[in-house]
């Protein structure tokens, strides 16, 4: 493609109201207006919320709850229509908006109603719950392009499927009401979304592109999985050479952990590939977990920034040469589970553990973490919804070994090359545990960081602690005129 383009992706939140999605629209009429940045291609999430509301709706339509459903999805209305309301948009630009949701609106009741009709086959039921969520991000593209081409920019939204994805492996979601995710076809998504975007490009037309939504080669609608757009914007990215990802939503950008939990939480200026990844892999749901996968090989920068600030710098991600970081974050992965299998006899034999993780791969799970190993057993983390289908198939497979499982843990992971320059880190780590009385279950130590495991219902303790004792001291707020008054008191 002759022009260069960056890809700008909004959250949930950043698009959460109709006035929120007026400032994304000053955001897009700026980058256009700064004449040597690359031209914007826009990626949106759903309006916050309104993809668990899609999935809930898909539950009660599954089980039949008609009256339930019907409320939530009246519901889901209100907030687009409302949102709508607040662009302020010209009379007649308001009623096209309107028209094209309530055609939005017919076609997801549409979708609605064929999951009321009783898929029989649990696949079934997936791939139409699939195809409910997706209408999330279908209609808030028609907001994001209204506000847009009401604030001077040509914008159209984008309603197909950019990315293309295999077809699931394992298409049955843990429960009712939950969304399966595929993963993108790189040649097969460069094809197809250039197809549908770049003619717009060349016409200097802004697209309006949904995140979290594909469609697989077989043809039906899928999407990234919870919380994909992220993952979303990249492949989009990568399938058109785009010179930077933005991504833009409600902190101002990765911290040293989670804002909600450690009020003193620091900005991080930079943070390499490898160092964004595991962040993401150890619960900063900053980023999607799979975001740096499309465009790491391509040494694409990534940009995370915050939409209610849109001039401060943000966390710049990019490639390990290109970054000094001497970042340092802590982060928590909440509900897992820790299985130890052991055998006195033969498991030092070289294919045993190549043949417990198959089993786990069977069990459609990854190990969230190796925890320890000897010539006698073996012991990692794994999600705790999936731990009943790991012991059932070790049990079956692998009966003359011993199996034990411990759920209700969580991984507070220290990472980034700020702590492994540093030799004293480790011992600090479980220093600020122990002071706190916190038991450590277990642990693991690379060059990239300390993962601890602990009890769940510890986590967020020790990771304020962890946060005060290695990155930043909370200074206490001594409070002069208390102190003096109960002098006088006394
Ligand atoms: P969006 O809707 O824009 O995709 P998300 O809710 O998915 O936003 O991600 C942003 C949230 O990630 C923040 O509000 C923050 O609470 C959370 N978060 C967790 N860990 C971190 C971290 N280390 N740095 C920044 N934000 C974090
Ligand atoms: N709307 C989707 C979700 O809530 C995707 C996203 O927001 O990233 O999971
Ligand atoms: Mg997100």
């Amino acid at each position: 493609m002759e022009t260069s383009v960056q890809i700008l992706k909004f959250g949930g939140t950043s698009v959460g109201s109709g006035e929120s999605i007026r400032r994304v629209a000053n955001i897009i009429a700026h980058k256009l207006s700064e004449n040597e940045d690359a031209f914007p291609v826009v990626v949106v999430s759903a309006i916050a919320g309104v993809t668990d509301q899609l999935l809930r709706i898909a539950r009660l339509a599954c089980t039949g709850e008609y009256q339930n459903c019907e409320l939530e999805l009246s519901a889901l209305k209100q907030t687009h229509v409302e949102a709508a309301k607040n662009l302020m948009l010209k009379r007649e630009d308001r009623h096209h908006l309107d028209h094209d949701l309530e055609v939005t609106f017919t076609a997801l009741e549409s979708d609605i109603i064929d999951l009321q009709l009783g898929a029989i086959h649990k696949d079934e039921i997936a791939l139409r719950t699939a195809a409910v969520a997706a209408w999330g991000e279908r209609l808030s593209v028609l907001l994001v392009a209204a506000a847009a081409c009401s604030a001077g920019v040509d914008a159209v939204p984008i309603r197909e499927e950019a990315i293309i994805t295999n077809h699931p492996q394992n298409e049955t979601p843990q429960s009712l009401g939950t969304v399966i995710g595929a993963e993108p076809l790189a040649e097969e998504t460069r094809v197809n979304t250039q197809r549908l975007v770049s003619p717009l490009i060349e016409r200097h037309i802004v697209p309006i592109m949904p995140g979290f939504i594909a469609r697989t080669i077989t043809g039906h609608v899928i999407t990234l999985g919870r919380n994909g757009s992220d993952y979303s914007a990249t492949a989009i990215g990568a399938a058109l050479d785009c010179t930077e990802v933005s991504i833009y939503t409600d902190v101002d950008g990765v911290l040293s952990a989670d804002p909600r939990v450690v009020a003193n939480a620091r900005l991080l200026p930079r943070l390499t590939y490898s160092e964004a990844a595991r962040l993401s892999w150890f619960g900063a749901k900053v980023l999607h977990p799979r975001t740096l996968i499309p465009i790491a090989h391509l040494n694409i920068p990534v940009r995370v920034r915050n939409t209610f600030r849109p001039h401060s710098r943000g966390t710049v991600v990019g490639p390990e040469k290109a970054q000094r970081s001497a970042a340092a974050a802590i982060t928590v992965r909440h509900q897992l589970a820790l299985i130890t299998v052991e055998n006195t006899d033969m498991f030092g034999a070289p294919e045993n553990a190549g043949q417990v993780f198959a089993l786990a791969a069977r069990a459609g799970a990854a190990p969230v973490a190796i925890c320890s190993s000897s010539g006698f057993h073996l012991s990692f983390m794994v999600e705790e919804q999936a731990a009943d289908s790991i012991l059932a198939l070790l049990q079956h497979d692998m009966g003359t070994w011993h199996v034990t499982c411990q759920r209700g843990l969580a991984a507070c992971a220290c990472i980034g090359s700020g702590f492994s320059a540093d030799p004293m880190s480790s011992a600090r780590a479980i220093t600020a545990l122990a002071r706190e009385r916190i038991p450590v279950i277990t642990q693991g130590a690379s060059e990239s960081g300390i993962i601890l495991i602990v009890e769940d219902g510890d986590s967020e303790r020790a990771l304020r602690c962890l946060h005060r004792d290695l990155i930043a001291p909370v200074i206490p707020l001594v409070r002069h005129g208390t102190q003096e008054k109960r002098r006088e008191a006394r």
